[in-house]
């Protein structure tokens, strides 16, 4: 059976991670801890990165340092994770679905204007399969409204819009490292907070509300609880076993790219007989190859697919059921606009095995069995 996932692992996991129980030091912000957050800072130029527990709690932390309360309208694509809304709701914001653009499946961003009201507080742009939304006008409008952007870049890791790193360019940027993404500590994320005057809240707020961060550097002579929190900090053990794959970031990214391309390659003549469509990358974006998928007729199509592949040893996914369809987001959120293509989309779209160590055997065999699919359907 090919797997549609399998989390990375580079050898060295075990190494740092029994360096990190050696070093009698296994809560939050050890060593490991440091290495990740100042090499994403530096990786990534941006002022202050911290991991967390989890990239739902990233948000979580970027939804109370955006002050989110009870009633704000938040604006995102129902097409996402429930993470990507759950952080909000938690604090108590309705939120607003925006439709899609069909070619990236990222939010559209010429419609996210119609759907601002007084009470909108922020914009949270998911970028999907780690291919860039259009960021310089949802900045744009962002600035002209005043609200927040907070960008889910849970699958963006390394990928790059005009140039900067996803995650980067709005007030609060927001990584995952599930084992499901490209770089894993099991569970966990980071926050990127992009603007220094947010810094201080962000240490506060992930130290269960304390000012414990400044203690340890020797800023207070105690430390006591100042505001809201809750505790985002991961162990030093899961930090030990993200470092050994951060060291050899290029590496995985250009592996994973190398998979995509093969992909690509593969499935061109099905394409251009119009059999198939295949993710459209942006001339301004760098994409990570977080994801592989394939869009093919219709639902009904891709449950086919799904067990002829299955029969032939190879798992394939699909992905999201849209938020605003789901019986919690009917209650919490409301989709402004017409549903054009969220849900026509996503009913399409089909992801195949995708990781670190996938084998160009494999991405072939994948690829004939597809073709095969198509020959002897027709
Ligand atoms: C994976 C993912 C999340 C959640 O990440 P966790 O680290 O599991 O909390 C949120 N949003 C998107 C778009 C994701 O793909």
């Amino acid at each position: 059976m090919i797997s549609f996932n399998l989390p990375v692992f580079t050898g060295k996991e075990f190494n740092y991670i029994k360096e990190a129980i050696e070093h009698k030091k296994i809560c939050g912000d050890g060593i490991f801890t440091k290495r990740c957050n100042n090499w994403m800072e530096d990786r990534f130029e941006t002022p202050k990165a911290m991991l967390t527990t989890s990239c739902t709690h990233a948000l979580e932390m970027a939804a109370i340092l955006a002050n989110i309360k009870e009633g704000d309208e938040v604006i995102m694509p129902s097409f996402t994770f429930v993470s990507t809304a759950d952080a909000f709701v938690v604090r108590g914001a309705k939120i607003v679905f925006v439709d899609i653009r069909p070619d990236t499946m990222n939010i559209d961003e010429n419609l996210i204007e119609a759907a601002i009201t007084e009470k909108t507080k922020a914009i949270v742009p998911v970028h999907y399969a780690g291919i860039g939304c259009e960021m310089d006008k949802i900045m744009e409008i962002a600035k002209k409204h005043n609200i927040f952007v907070i960008e889910d870049a849970a699958q963006g890791v390394m990928s790059q819009y005009k140039g900067k790193a996803l995650g980067t360019i709005g007030d609060f940027g927001c990584y995952s490292f599930h084992e499901t993404k490209n770089y894993t500590m099991g569970e966990g994320g980071a926050i990127l907070v992009n603007k220094p005057q947010f810094i201080e809240r962000a240490e506060i707020i992930r130290e269960k509300g304390t000012d414990r961060s400044k203690f340890f550097r020797g800023q207070v002579d105690k430390y006591t609880w100042v505001d809201l929190g809750s505790s985002y900090l991961p162990s030093e053990m899961n930090a030990a076993y993200l470092w050994a794959q951060l060291e050899i970031a290029d590496e995985i990214n250009d592996y994973r790219l190398g998979v995509w391309n093969r992909y690509y390659e593969g499935f061109a003549s099905l394409k251009n007989d119009k059999i198939i469509d295949l993710p459209v990358i942006p001339e301004h974006c760098k994409q990570n190859a977080h994801m592989f998928y394939i869009k093919v007729k219709d639902l009904t199509e891709r449950t086919r697919l799904i067990e002829f592949l299955k029969d032939n040893g190879i798992q394939s996914v699909f992905h999201y059921i849209p938020l605003h369809n789901s019986p919690y987001g009917k209650k919490v959120g409301v989709f402004n606009g017409k549903d054009v293509h969220t849900t026509a989309e996503s009913d399409r779209l089909l992801r195949l095995p995708m990781y670190y160590g996938l084998k160009s055997e494999e991405v072939d065999y994948v690829v004939s069995k597809i073709k095969e699919f198509y020959i002897t359907r027709n």
